[in-house]
């Protein structure tokens, strides 16, 4: 049996290949029949496999967002090779970095960037070069144009490696997470399910091609149910609002949400036909979940994955498997195994917070050419450290408290940086927050909090210090607080707090 990810999402085209399979609604005008998929990557995956690369290739691709794009994952999948995505925000240094780590066989960039990239990859042995732009030009099409389109799927085993997804590195180095046919398919195939996938959705695409959100759980997730998309080359809140009436699906990262409410055109009414809204990648504020249910109607059906796992739980979809518990991420999926245990590698009882280990089909096979980061990320009985913190309450919804390298330890306590930004966001006038740990001479670490106002609100550092006295113990209360236009986030929506602890490393150091 071919276990290849590609021919499964080929099976689930629907019959009629002239029907419509993606709609662009912004940048170039166009539309994209199910044959036009199935030709592109046909073609695009003979121009792999006319260039005779060994097998096991790796595929790099820093391109802007477009349906090319998408087809080229589809293609490199189709002809048996790994896709290697790479965030388009990524310079010199950062492709350097992964270029010399996975020793592409191809890179496809921006025809802007071909000059420092194809340098950055020729030196690492890279053997093709080819760019893709937005507006569908570059030598990949060329040189795809003179192709077949006709190809056999390669033959894939379960455990063929797919792709390689380097983590977004926001607490440390980027390491490649090796995801195989059997990882991806299973959780795609799962998530089909749970969510409810059926005949007629609709799903709008705003979110990048690079990462598991974008690709695995939304793109995957319609080409798996035979699903047309509405395409947004880049997301733009009044875009997506215009194009709710006509879709069934969306997903987004919490910001996405936030910049949704500021439009006057989010209504009950342009949602009527809206079936889903999942959100995840970063926390989910309270507020913004409960302002949502209150303009449209929805309630948000909060997830939560990872790279390394893709999607690991979620809020339910069907009222009788529970409520969607906002602050949550539901339950583990079907078929995948989530414990929580101290630091001494006992379980916690319901309710207390450890760390989150998860086991299941979905789970990676390890980083790339990092056996020993490897070892070290896996426990003795084969179970994931997910580096999140977090607990499951007694009816097993689980909340994620922060990751393990956020924790502070100040004085020889625990803080759990999540749990003191949920006191500060509470507080009148606080957009949101984020908390970090610093060096101290006297505590080890202490808490610094750096926090956003509402529009046209003042907010007083010692004023929330103050309030926070009254509600927490002392040691949880952040030494200081800045009030900041804006916290530095990345394009999945999470907050660099590593760029806010290099910001304020030096804030109690003697000297
Ligand atoms: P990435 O590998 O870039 O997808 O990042 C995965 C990390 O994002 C997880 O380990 C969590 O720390 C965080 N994350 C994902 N979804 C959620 C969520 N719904 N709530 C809180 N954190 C999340």
């Amino acid at each position: 049996m071919n276990h290849s990810l590609f021919a499964a999402l080929r099976g689930n085209f629907p019959h009629d290949l002239d029907g419509v399979a993606i709609e662009c609604a912004d940048g170039l005008p166009g539309r994209y029949t199910w044959r036009d998929l199935e030709r592109a990557t046909a073609m695009l995956a003979n121009l792999l496999a006319s260039l005779k690369l060994p097998a096991g290739s790796r595929v790099a691709v820093q391109t802007e967002k477009s349906v090319e794009a998408l087809m080229l994952y589809l293609a490199v999948l189709r002809a048996g090779y790994v896709y290697l995505p790479l965030n388009t925000a990524y310079q010199a240094a950062e492709i350097e970095y992964f270029i010399g780590n996975a020793e592409p066989a191809v890179v496809v960039c921006s025809g802007k960037n071909f000059g420092w990239v194809s340098q950055i990859a020729f030196k690492a042995g890279t053997t093709h070069v080819f760019t893709l732009n937005e507006d569908r030009s570059g030598s990949l099409l060329e040189r795809a144009a003179h192709q077949s389109d006709q190809h056999t799927p390669a033959h894939c085993q379960r455990d063929d490696l797919a792709c390689i997804l380097y983590t977004s590195g926001t607490t440390g180095r980027s390491k490649g997470a090796m995801l195989t046919h059997g990882n991806i398919l299973s959780n795609a195939q799962t998530l089909k399910d749970y969510w409810g996938w059926k005949a007629g959705d609709v799903l709008i695409h705003a979110l990048p091609l690079f990462h598991v959100h974008g690709l695995f759980v939304a793109a995957q997730g319609a080409l798996l149910n035979g699903s047309k998309m509405i395409w947004l080359s880049k997301f733009d809140a009044k875009t997506v609002v215009a194009n709710l009436p006509r879709a069934t699906v969306f997903m987004g990262v919490p910001t996405l949400y936030v910049r949704m409410l500021a439009e006057p055109g989010l209504t009950r009414e342009a949602c009527k036909n809206m079936r889903l809204f999942l959100a995840g990648s970063a926390p989910l504020l309270i507020e913004t979940f409960n302002e949502w249910r209150e303009r449209t109607g929805h309630t948000i059906v909060e997830r939560y994955g990872m790279s390394e796992t893709v999607i690991l739980t979620s809020n339910p979809y069907r009222a009788e498997d529970g409520e969607r518990r906002g602050g949550t991420v539901g339950f583990p999926l079907p078929g995948v195994g989530l414990r929580v245990q101290d630091d001494n590698g006992q379980p916690c009882p319901a309710g207390e917070v450890g760390n989150i280990q998860v086991s299941g089909p979905n789970v990676f096979a390890g980083y790339w050419r990092m056996p020993d980061k490897t070892k070290e990320e896996f426990t003795a009985d084969g179970w994931f450290k997910t580096g999140d913190v977090g607990r499951v309450d007694a009816d097993g919804y689980v909340t994620i408290v922060g990751r393990s390298k956020d924790l502070i330890i100040s004085g020889g306590y625990n803080v759990y940086p999540a749990e003191i930004e949920g006191f500060i966001n509470e507080m009148p006038g606080v957009a949101e927050s984020a908390v970090i740990g610093v060096p101290h001479p006297d505590f080890g670490e202490a808490g610094v909090a750096v926090v956003v106002a509402k529009p046209g609100a003042t907010l007083d550092d010692a004023a929330i210090v103050q309030s926070l006295k009254s509600r927490i113990a002392n040691f949880k209360v952040p030494k200081r607080v800045y009030v900041v236009s804006e916290l530095p986030r990345n394009a999945m929506g999470k907050v660099l707090k590593n760029q806010l602890r290099d910001q304020h490393i030096g804030l109690f150091s003697q000297g």
